[in-house]
């Protein structure tokens, strides 16, 4: 099957040509003859599979008709993060080289009045997350009746996320004659309801199952002790050995274990920078392009932060802490391994993990080799010492990789567990630092979305380490509405 066959137009061909793409992914094959026939359609795909292409690709080809008028987008596409929603901004500006489109993204980080400019010159493409869409709407400055195609990507993500409500709220705002294109990696039955709800006798195409994870892909196992600092040796003894090691994300389950790991990896000297929830865009952005650059060959991260990242070669994923949820798993190591390039794939595995092993192993229905000895052939743990299933003072072979950055000391076990035992405050990484320079009121306003928005499937959220007490951070709405004192 070739491009030419979908129906494309030769503008978005010819662009498609340039980024050196020759043939269409299965999901582009299935989706664009749908798209460009204006019928709703729901995919269930994965990132890696090219679906950011099975939208924007048709998309662009029916844009070329009409034209766009002040604060009335003509198509909006929703995204869960900003960095998937930059990524979409980076397709049209990829594919859409060949046309004279006006996209804007409205995404939270960014002042207002310049995404207010762009929305009042009138925008074809109009790529935001749900809040700050919903804010812009709020200030009057975007009217949502002229959308005639609408994407909700990622909608198991914005489920995780606690946006289904303004899903909702957004669907309700856009006229029910437009087109919908409805993607998810997995189809829960909340999920499905929503697709049913939102998609008129849409075309279902699946490209593959959600639990399977690409032939490409090298898993092993890792054993290694409970403490984390016997988890960090035993990721920097992997890193060290690992073969043709060009890049990596190593995945924690917390966000504050992000910036522990973060840290102590720098002061090993790797050159590793990190991503979560806590960081503001500014600071995402800049460690997203040092690592895509090469720059920065490790990128730490939640899985929240990390989810849908289109960073095309990478060469490793390393899990310091299994995932809780499986399906966690298979996006995790989803990172590696894609269009068809080899990737590599560890997980520590420590004494407590093995259920959450199973669970794995259930789900992508094969068991995952061990690499070194099994969690029962550890030896034995001499008190609070290390355990490193292939930990650095195991690993005598010399290193494989530049990936460490200046100043290449060697650590005692015990910087380790002091800085295990440091306060969470010291741990924190610089991008905490600039979330202060801020301004208050937006930062506040952001905290108090989040916070309202997360109450659904909160346990799935890497910024929930500590216990909700009360309503937390939650504000009631009923308690902010205005009293009015009669006068007697
Ligand atoms: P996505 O699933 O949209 O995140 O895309 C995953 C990666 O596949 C991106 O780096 C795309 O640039 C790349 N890609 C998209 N379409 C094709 C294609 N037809 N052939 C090869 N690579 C593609």
């Amino acid at each position: 099957m070739s491009f030419a066959e979908l129906g494309l137009s030769d503008k978005v061909q010819q662009a498609v040509a340039s980024a050196g793409y020759t043939e269409p992914t299965p999901i582009q094959a299935q989706a664009i003859p749908h798209v460009l026939a204006r019928k709703d359609v729901l995919g269930i795909a994965q990132t890696g599979t090219g679906k950011t292409a099975a939208f924007t690709l048709p998309m662009l080809t029916l844009l070329e008709h009409g034209r766009a008028r002040a604060r009335m987008p003509r198509t909006l596409i929703l995204e869960p993060t900003r960095e998937l929603a930059a990524q979409v901004e980076d397709n049209f500006d990829k594919y859409g080289i060949n046309h004279k489109l006006s996209v804007a993204l409205l995404i939270g980080g960014v002042s207002f009045g310049d995404q207010d400019a762009k929305i009042t010159r009138g925008v074809d493409v109009l790529i935001a997350t749900p809040g700050r869409l919903l804010d812009h709407f709020e200030r009057g400055k975007l009217l949502l009746t002229g959308v005639e195609l609408l994407v909700i990507d990622e909608a198991d993500r914005m489920l995780d996320m606690g946006f289904i409500p303004d899903i909702e709220r957004i669907v309700k705002l856009v006229p029910f004659t437009r087109q919908t294109l409805f993607f998810s990696a997995t189809m829960p039955p909340e999920i499905q309801r929503l697709a049913d709800a939102f998609l008129h006798n849409p075309v279902k195409v699946e490209v593959a199952r959600a639990a399977s994870t690409a032939a490409t892909i090298t898993q092993r196992l890792v054993a290694t002790g409970r403490q984390d600092f016997e988890k960090r040796e035993t990721l920097r003894g992997l890193i060290r050995n690992a073969t043709d090691l060009q890049n990596a994300v190593v995945f924690c389950n917390r966000k504050r274990d992000v910036a522990v790991l973060h840290r102590s990896l720098q002061k090993h000297g790797f050159g590793a920078v990190a991503l979560h929830g806590d960081m503001d865009q500014h600071a995402r952005m800049a460690a997203l392009d040092s690592f895509r650059s090469g720059e920065m060959p490790i990128l730490v991260a939640s899985d929240v932060a990390a989810r849908g990242l289109d960073i095309p070669t990478v060469s490793h994923v390393f899990n310091y802490d299994i995932p809780h949820h499986a399906e966690d798993y298979v996006h995790r190591i989803g990172r590696t391994g894609r269009a068809g390039r080899a990737g590599q794939a560890f997980t520590l595995v420590g004494p407590g993990d093995e259920k959450s092993l199973s669970a794995i192993e259930k789900l992508i229905t094969t068991p995952i080799e061990w690499e070194g000895p099994t969690l029962a052939e550890l030896p034995p743990s001499e008190g609070s010492s290390r355990r490193g299933g292939r930990g650095e003072e195991r690993s005598s072979r010399s290193r494989k990789v530049k990936v460490r950055s200046g100043g290449d000391r060697q650590r005692s076990k015990s910087d380790d567990a002091a800085e295990e035992a440091a306060p969470r405050r010291e741990a924190a990484p610089a991008p905490q630092q600039e979330e202060t320079r801020r301004p208050r009121p937006e930062r506040e306003r952001e905290r108090d979305r989040q916070s309202s928005r997360g109450n659904q499937n909160r346990s799935r959220r890497d910024d929930d380490d500590a216990p909700v007490k009360g309503m937390g951070d939650h504000m009631p709405a009923f308690l902010m509405r205005p009293v009015t004192i009669k006068k007697s």
